[in-house]
């Protein structure tokens, strides 16, 4: 029996790509696509796996943040262009609607101000800076993850992660390169629409973690990726999330599909949405079932490890 799992990587200003922020407007509208992708979840009652920005924990700051090592420059535009756009910058009440769910979502880590921990210039206390951040920010009243998710895909300083008790992790799709992550990703999709996109395993690595492999972004990016908003009669994203179930359904393995609250900015994008929760809906029917990045790695751990590896064809 095959496995759907779906990330949700929340991130509203942090969320930088390529080095650049995103617009504010796009930013903004990430708190409503945030909202609507819930919703959509619980009426279809699926379970995803939420990761989410540290900083977005916190209900307010004051934007200096002097234990960070990156501070006071990194924080600058939480005390210029964002002092007045707090909702660019918080969202402890997403993080609790989302935890309170009926669909039993699962809370997991992004570093408390997005840092790419696998970029090179990314140091041991950067990355535990990271950490300390978002732990700080995380209140009581929420879960403490046990799954942490990389922005971008790029994945680094897994020794921190498992200093700080994670234990599974989402990665890219091994051999995928997670220096380009929207030409890959756009390339990728053009790729998967037409074989269908990677089905998954988890695999445990030297640090004890478990790595939950990425399948496909269902993203619908700007410029890059504009084409998927676009003009086919057929969309490109549904018809591989289709492919993948199918595959998924016919021989076991993990279809695992990211996406971002930023991505649903107006209501043909909450269709598209609702179009890949009917076709998950419809893949139960088949035998699928959909779970979270943790319930998978932590079923794949109990299993022997002769059975861990990558067929991710
Ligand atoms: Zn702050």
């Amino acid at each position: 029996m095959g496995t759907v799992v779906i990330s949700v990587d929340a991130a509203l200003g942090w969320n930088c790509t390529d080095g650049q922020p995103p617009s504010v407007e796009r930013a903004a509208a990430a708190r409503s696509g945030w909202r609507r992708i819930l919703e959509l979840f619980e009426s279809y009652e699926i379970s995803a796996t939420w990761a989410v920005v540290g900083h977005l924990l916190l209900e307010d700051c004051d934007g200096v943040h002097e234990h960070h090592p990156l501070a006071p420059a990194r924080f600058a535009r939480e005390r210029e262009a964002w002092a007045e756009r707090p909702e660019l910058r918080h969202a402890r009440e997403l993080v609790e609607a989302t935890v309170d769910s009926p669909a039993d979502h699962e809370l997991a880590f992004l570093p408390f101000s997005g840092v790419e921990f696998g970029h090179d210039d990314v140091s041991l206390d950067l990355a535990r800076a990271e950490c300390v951040g978002f732990f700080d920010a995380l209140p009581d009243s929420l879960p403490a993850p046990r799954t942490a998710a990389f922005p971008g895909n790029a994945v680094g300083h897994r020794g921190v992660l498992a200093e700080w008790g994670f234990e599974y992790y989402r990665c890219a799709v091994p051999d995928a390169s997670s220096s380009f992550p929207l030409a890959n990703s756009a390339r990728r999709l053009a790729n998967a629409t037409i074989s269908g996109p990677p089905i998954v395993r988890p695999a445990i690595d030297e640090y004890g973690l478990v790595g939950v492999p990425t399948s496909v972004d269902f993203a619908r990016f700007d410029g890059t990726a504009g084409w998927l908003s676009g003009r086919a009669i057929a969309d490109p994203g549904i018809a591989t999330i289709e492919r993948g179930l199918d595959r998924v359904a016919d021989s076991g393995g993990v279809l695992h599909v990211r996406l971002r609250p930023a991505d649903v900015v107006d209501e043909r994008d909450a269709a598209r949405i609702r179009e890949m929760c009917a076709a998950i809906d419809r893949a139960r029917e088949a035998g699928v079932e959909v779970a979270t990045v943790e319930a998978v790695a932590e079923r794949a751990r109990s299993e022997p490890p002769s059975t861990w590896s990558y067929p991710t064809t």
